[in-house]
């Protein structure tokens, strides 16, 4: 006899299973976070499990429903994870929201949302006080804080966190909804236009989990201190709060710190062995470490991602502080993680010049992504590490439409998801970002990558940052113009840049011009704004 199904037992991926298999298995395993009150907290996940089921006892409390969105303006804390879990653990949806947003676009995310509470830190409790009369579905405001640090005067109505779930029983029942009810949310940065929502499903975050764990991938495992300083608001962490609860690990978590002291202060003391952030953090860190002469302890390795990861860096975390270096790369849209570029077995014996090369691009696909490069008109390129294109990713944990059907029908006929991104991917799977395809200069047809320009000549003596954009040249469309922010007291020259250059990329490649600027800009999520660099230099005239 046939049967239609497996024989096995209908078990729901609900993200509240990944707290309650850490509170029983790893129940002492700690959870250190510096907060906001200036503490430095040590809980574990036996004790944030009861508190996060508390937090869900007090949100039915006030009447939040299965599928209402509860937002979070929080940084890294043991309360933010509980209150997450919480969150997800009563039926409701956590919304973390990225603060560093302008104020416009943290009431029209809030909004479009339709968010019936606000958890939120200390740091934030001016801000949420001039944004609450434009906050038009927020019922409940909760400070992330205990009765001593409440604020005496506020024009804020507000629920004290401590005392809110004080009462509630850290035995509580989790809400059971199906494995493909939403339990996340956040919005994209939205670079152009309005940000859009991507609802995560708690399926799609615990098959994340099991995936982010892998040795090729994060290899988080119950021995290992991981510290993501990457925001829990800027895509869950890259799904760090979820896969330590998977396996046990020992969480630690910045509150709203990321000055490279502090950072590099926490990996030591509490013997960190793996780290994830942006590249902006991760210079700020290499500079600090230059000029102080500190060490990383016993840091094994750091994940980087959000952007491309300069060569120079990773030679520097590897050569001079014996750390392993890893891309990883991803979006909002891929829950995030898409592709690590952990070693493979042939990679191994390569000279280290080659391994190198392979660290510099972003990886390789996680089992549960697919990637596949077309061109323009959709066609499929080769794996050749030649032909670049457009990005496409098909999977479990990518998303399959915005919230509220924002931007409409987002995949193709055979569902894959258009990443905007332009890529390359080698005869061993390895791919490399070129560029956000908005990002690409096209130079008389062909296309120049910025993104390499920029990790190269973020590498020249006296560069602290590098730019690339392309500006209008009569002849060729577009031609490069790379923009430099010096090290503080260094003296370099356009030339010098330039000369750098020479050998280390094709020819044509080479920008036409360079200017030097105080600052470059960033998103709210450490990338360099392109955008706001194309209006500045808006009009840049370069010779024919
Ligand atoms: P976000 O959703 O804000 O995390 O942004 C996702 C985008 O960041 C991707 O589509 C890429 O353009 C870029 N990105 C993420 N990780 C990397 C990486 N390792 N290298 C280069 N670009 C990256």
């Amino acid at each position: 006899m046939t049967t239609k199904h497996g024989t096995m037992q209908d078990w729901p991926l609900n993200v509240w299973k990944l707290i309650d298999h850490a509170a029983i298995n790893h129940g002492d395993r700690e959870i250190v976070s510096l907060t906001c009150e200036g503490h430095e907290v040590r809980t574990d996940w036996r004790q944030v499990q009861g508190r996060a089921r508390k937090v869900a006892g007090a949100l039915r409390r006030l009447g939040v429903q299965q599928g209402d969105r509860v937002a979070t303006l929080a940084w890294n804390t043991h309360r933010h994870v509980e209150s997450w879990y919480g969150i997800s653990g009563m039926g409701a949806v956590a919304h973390t929201i990225n603060p560093r947003l302008f104020e416009d676009q943290i009431v029209y995310i809030a909004n479009h949302a339709e968010d019936a509470v606000l958890f939120f830190d200390l740091t934030f409790v001016k801000l949420v006080e001039k944004l609450a009369p434009r906050l038009e579905t927020v019922r409940h405001y909760v400070l992330l804080t205990d009765r001593e640090h409440m604020p005496e005067e506020t024009s804020l109505t507000l629920h004290c966190y401590e005392d809110l779930i004080a009462p509630e029983d850290a035995d509580a029942p989790w809400t059971e909804v199906d494995e493909n009810a939403p339990s996340g949310l956040c919005y994209t940065s939205g670079t152009t236009g309005n940000p859009k929502g991507v609802q995560y499903s708690h399926r799609a975050n615990v098959l994340h989990a099991y995936g982010a764990c892998m040795g090729d991938v994060l290899d988080i495992r119950s021995t290992t201190v991981v510290f993501p300083v990457v925001p829990m608001y800027h895509a869950n962490s890259w799904g760090v709060p979820y896969a330590a609860a998977a396996v046990g690990a020992k969480l630690v978590m910045a509150g709203p710190n990321f000055d490279p002291p502090t950072i590099a202060k926490l990996i030591r003391q509490e013997s960190v062995t793996l780290t994830l952030a942006v590249p902006t953090i991760w210079l700020g860190m290499l500079q600090h470490l230059e000029a102080t002469g500190g060490d990383l302890g016993t840091l094994q390795r750091v994940v980087i991602g959000g952007s491309a990861a300069p060569r120079f860096m990773i030679e520097a975390f590897e050569e001079t502080y014996g750390v392993d270096v890893c891309h990883a790369w991803g979006m909002t849209e891929m829950t995030p993680l898409g592709t690590l570029g952990s070693l493979s077995a042939e990679a191994m014996t390569l000279p280290r010049d080659q391994q190198l090369d392979l660290k510099c691009k972003q990886g390789r696909a996680i089992f549960g992504v697919e990637l596949k490069l077309v061109d323009d008109e959709g066609r499929e390129l080769p794996r050749d590490g030649v032909a670049f294109g457009r990005l496409l990713v098909r999977g479990p944990w990518i998303v399959g439409s915005y919230f509220k059907g924002d931007g409409g029908n987002i995949l193709d006929a055979e569902g894959w998801f258009d990443t905007g991104d332009v890529a390359t991917i080698d005869p061993r799977g390895y791919m490399q970002i070129t560029d956000r395809s908005k990002d690409v200069i096209k130079s008389g047809g062909e296309w120049i990558s910025s993104i390499e320009i920029e990790n190269i000549a973020g590498g020249c003596p006296g560069v602290a940052e590098a730019a690339v954009i392309g500006v209008a040249h009569p002849k060729w469309d577009e031609r490069p113009l790379l923009i430099i922010v010096k090290k503080e007291g260094a003296s370099v020259s356009a030339a010098d840049v330039l000369g750098y250059l020479e050998g280390k990329i094709a020819k044509w490649w080479t920008p036409d011009a360079v200017e030097f600027v105080e600052a470059i800009p960033h998103t709210a999520t450490g990338k360099i704004q392109k955008t706001a660099l194309r209006e500045r230099f808006a009009g840049y005239t370069l010779a024919a």
